[in-house]
This record gives C-alpha cells, structure tokens and sequence, in this order.
C-alpha cells in the first residue's frame, strides 16, 4: 500500500473539516476570522523515548493532539485544526487504524479536524502535531504576564500521568495515556489570568518558567497541592515530588488577580481550580509547609539532560 493509500484510508476524512480545503491538495486553505491572531505550535513524540514501543496505538494516536491542544489552551486560544507528520518505519494497518482512531477521537472530542499532513517512511516511528487555533488578537494569555500579589492556580490534579509511569496498570495509567487538554478553561481565562501555561515537564519547573518571564517570585503551599486520592496514599514527600517535578500532566497553571479570580468562580468550569500560593516581588520559587518554609530537591524533565 502507497503513501497516498495509507492517506486516503487513515486520515482523509471528507466530511467532518473545519478548513475550506483540508486534505488532498498542496496546501490547507483557511480563512482567517476577521481580528484574530493565529496561535500555533509543534509537538513531536518519538516511539521509545516519549511513549513505550508497546503502547496502546489509539492512546498514542490520542495523546499527540492532546498535548498540542493544550498549548493552543494554555494561550487562551480557540483550537481549530491540526496537521500530521508522520514517519513510520513500516505499513502495520493494525497500528494504523488504532492511532487514526485515537486521533480522531481527541480532535473531535475537542472540535478540530486533521486538514493536512505529511507522511514518510523512517527507520523511527516518530509524530508530530501541529495545531492551530484563534484568537482575538491582543488578548494571548502568555507566560510574561505575573504581577507580584497575583494567585498562583492549578486546575485539576498534579503528579497523576508520574503516578501511573510508576504503577503501569493502575487506573490512574490513563492520566498519562489519555491526558485532557482543558480547552475551555484555557479560553475562559482569556482577559483574566495575567499569565500561563500548560504543565508538561513538572509544576515547579513550568512555574519556573512564568518566574523568569515576568521577572518575579512565588511561594507555594505544599499542603494545597492537589493530588489525586490514589496518589495521596503515598507517604508525603514522594507526594510532593510526584506533584511538583512528575511531568505529563497537561493542567493548565496560571496566575491571575483574587478580582479577576472571583469573576472566573461564577462561570460554568468544567475542571477544579486550585489556589497553590501567590506571585512575590523575591525572585525564585519558596516552598512553605503549613507557613513554614521548607526545602524540598525536585527536578523536571529536561530533555539532553
Ligand atoms: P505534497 O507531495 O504536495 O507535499 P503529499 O503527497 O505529501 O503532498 O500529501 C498529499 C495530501 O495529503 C496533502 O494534502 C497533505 O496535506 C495530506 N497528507 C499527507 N500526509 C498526511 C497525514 N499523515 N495526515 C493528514 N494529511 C496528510
Ligand atoms: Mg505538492
């Protein structure tokens, strides 16, 4: 079976497309809506290194737009389509059709549609997403925005996806195979939070990343930490390792005034929100433990680490 066959029965589907034009030509056609900017972004998983070989197709197929749609998210944009480039060592149609489905699911899960591609034969299987999204233009929530006074929230619960790495099996495993990229919440900030992002690499060290754009501080509340009951059974710290360095989690961590949090609380949220600590004018991240401060060693994932 060619190339343009493995296209034409995996990934072109005709009806459901929210381009003017989707697959099949040169290039996607879109028109953009009148002053929106476009948000867009890249995620690349490689067979072996961000997934095992063996993992189940469909959640692979799942989770390469969902963390896409979760950055779309963690800007406060509207997704709206995804492009695929795939690069597969050999035509296994059973592989195939599971990860097709997966990704099918998730777009239309969240309403986008897969508008274009590429697809190759490499020695690794290898995939990345691009998504696209819209949004209003000016009003991007990005990572620069924290002001000292600000509360530091976490929507849902962290350290789950590290949870289920460590106990392959247990049903908290689906948080990491299946994250839910929070697409609504992430537009429901929109002209709220004064700064986000989505957590991939651990909590502290994407909160880190917030710290050294807006060129302030924060301290955490390890005790409000909001960790899932089954993670909870565990002994304290590796709660609070799992919660502050697991990575994989696809929360959205933002930063937002109490006036504009309360404004947030009488919308309709389809998540929790957590309050974790408050934006300071100190530079660096402080650890408190019921007040007091304590030092804890994590570490995020660091890719070439
Ligand atoms: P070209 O040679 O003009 O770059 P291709 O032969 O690579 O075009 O692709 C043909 C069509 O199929 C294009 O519209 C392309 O966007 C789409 N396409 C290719 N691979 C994929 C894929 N994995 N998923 C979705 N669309 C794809
Ligand atoms: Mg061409």
């Amino acid at each position: 079976m060619a190339e343009f066959s493995i296209i034409d029965t995996y990934f072109n589907r005709r009806n459901a497309c929210s381009a003017d034009l989707g697959v099949g030509d040169d290039s996607a056609l879109l028109t953009p809506p009148p002053q929106q900017q476009l948000a867009i972004c890249a995620d690349t998983l490689v067979a072996g290194r961000h997934f095992p070989l063996e993992t189940d197709p469909h959640a692979i197929g799942w989770k390469s737009v969902a963390v896409n749609l979760s950055d779309i998210a963690a800007m406060g944009a509207k997704p709206h389509s995804i492009l695929l480039a795939l690069s597969l060592p050999q035509i296994d149609h059973d592989w195939l059709k599971g990860f097709s489905q997966g990704l099918h699911d998730c777009c239309d899960q969240f309403g986008v549609s897969l508008i274009g591609g590429d697809t190759t034969q490499s020695p690794h299987l290898t995939i990345t997403v691009t998504a696209l999204g819209w949004i209003e233009a000016g009003k991007a929530v990005t990572r620069s925005g924290a002001q000292p006074g600000d509360l530091v929230c976490v929507s849902g619960t962290v350290g789950d996806a590290a949870f289920g790495l460590q106990h392959l099996g247990h049903p908290l495993q689906k948080r990491l195979d299946y994250p839910t990229p929070r697409c609504l919440l992430g537009q429901q900030l929109k002209g709220l939070a004064s700064s986000m992002i989505d957590v991939s690499d651990g909590l502290a060290q994407d909160l880190g990343h917030i710290l050294d754009a807006s060129g302030v501080g924060a301290v955490l509340h390890l005790e409000k930490l909001p960790i899932d009951p089954e993670a909870a059974k565990l002994e304290q710290e590796k709660q609070w390792h799992l919660a502050l360095a697991g990575g994989d989690d696809y929360e959205l961590c933002f930063t937002i005034s109490s006036q504009n949090y309360q404004k947030l609380l009488q919308q309709q949220l389809d998540v929790n929100l957590t309050i974790i600590g408050e934006i300071t004018q100190n530079l660096g991240l402080t650890f408190l433990q019921n007040g007091v401060n304590c030092s804890i060693q994590f570490q995020g994932y660091q890719h070439f680490a």
